[in-house]
């Protein structure tokens, strides 16, 4: 179905170029130089590439008009992550971090951010609703949590955080710019992990940082100019061609995401299925409102560790690994990383293959339990 405002952002960010002239390349060329020609007094864009390079500049841009809103880039997402705390907490300050959210952002604010007289606290995603906001400098939310698949009310919980006097931030690493849409919810700042969906193919980690507030970017882009937590040339542009698909690519993970989880909730090896996307879900009236698609994450619940691992085993189109958003499916047992999941609980990350394929796979690998 046609929805303009979705479809226009799309076009927009694969002809972001514009007019060009006679003989320009069709796509960003890769600039690797560590300085640009720089006579008398520094003047311009191009200085020094600690500060700026082209090939980012392409790559900004073009993510940019995914947002709709300016975009900083960091190597990584934890690159980005950092970039917001060291930007803009000082000492004094207390944030309030999801319990359930990725857990090496809880890491970096214990190691790091607590010694230096940054307090935290921790909340679950799905009690935000009722949390109180009070005193709290940044408040961060990731939803749909990972791996439990919990929803926040962006909306909500953005003006209650605001009215406390707090800057909300929103993790939106999993529905990407195409599937959830915080700046619009009220957010005043974005981190994703490009590493994921947005580059798509299992092979770079990348971040960014978007928002529509000058002094909070400006404070990002800061913190990486001096800090030097700079993305290289190379991984800028692999992303730059990762997201010219991110459309067709998240499009097809969602709808196969909700196929597939609808059809293990029927078989009789699956214990439990949570999905933004099925009725049953808490969540799935806010989840309807708040994104569009659901999501390539289904959390499937079997009977136990040795089920999880002959099940993952046993399927030849699904990859045993870590991480999700690639356009391979993947899967793994989260409680091999201590999650707060059963032993049983696999994570599956729904890729490109036709859905018919890896339903068919998947079948026979449950069968065989
Ligand atoms: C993977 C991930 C990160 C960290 O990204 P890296 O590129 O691995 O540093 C942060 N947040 C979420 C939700 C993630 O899934």
């Amino acid at each position: 179905m046609e929805d303009s405002d979705h479809d226009q952002r799309v076009a927009r960010a694969l002809h972001h170029p514009g007019a060009q002239p006679t003989g320009a390349p069709l796509t960003p060329p890769l600039v690797l130089t560590t300085a640009y020609v720089l006579p008398g007094d520094p003047a311009g864009d191009y200085q020094y590439a600690r500060w700026a390079n082209p090939t980012w500049t392409a790559l900004d841009e073009a993510l940019a008009r995914l947002e709709d809103a300016p975009v900083v880039t960091f190597p990584s997402g934890m690159a980005a992550i950092a970039a917001v705390f060291y930007g803009l907490l000082k000492t004094g300050d207390r944030v309030l971090l999801p319990a359930d959210g990725y857990y090496t952002t809880r890491i970096l604010a214990e190691r790091f951010l607590a010694p230096m007289g940054v307090a935290f606290d921790l909340v679950a995603t799905a009690a935000l609703d009722a949390r109180s906001f009070d005193g709290y400098r940044l408040v961060l939310i990731e939803t749909p949590s990972n791996p439990a698949l919990d929803l926040a009310d962006i909306r909500a919980v953005s003006a209650r955080a605001k009215a406390a006097g707090s800057i909300v931030a929103v993790d939106n690493t999993m529905m990407t710019p195409l599937g959830q849409r915080p700046l619009d919810l009220g957010a005043d700042l974005l981190v994703s992990a490009d590493t994921k969906a947005v580059n798509g193919h299992s092979d770079v980690l990348f971040g960014h940082v978007a928002s529509r507030e000058a002094t909070l970017l400006d404070a990002v882009r800061d913190w990486r100019r001096i800090a030097g937590s700079i993305p290289g040339p190379f991984e800028a542009w692999l992303v730059h061609r990762g997201i010219e698909t991110l459309e067709l690519r998240f499009a097809r993970m969602c709808e196969s995401a909700l196929v597939l989880a609808q059809r293990l909730q029927g078989h009789r090896a699956v214990r439990s299925v949570v999905y933004p996307g099925l009725a049953g879900h808490p969540a799935h009236q806010l989840a309807r409102r708040q994104m569009r698609g659901y999501g390539s994450i289904v959390g499937v619940t079997l009977a136990g560790k040795a089920a999880a691992e002959g099940f993952i085993g046993g399927c030849r189109f699904v990859r045993a690994a870590t991480s999700f958003g690639g356009l391979h499916t993947s899967a793994e047992r989260r409680a091999r990383w201590g999650d707060q999941v059963p032993e049983g609980f696999v994570r599956l990350s729904v890729g490109c293959e036709p859905v018919g394929a890896l339903w068919h796979d998947i079948e026979q690998a449950l069968d065989a339990l």
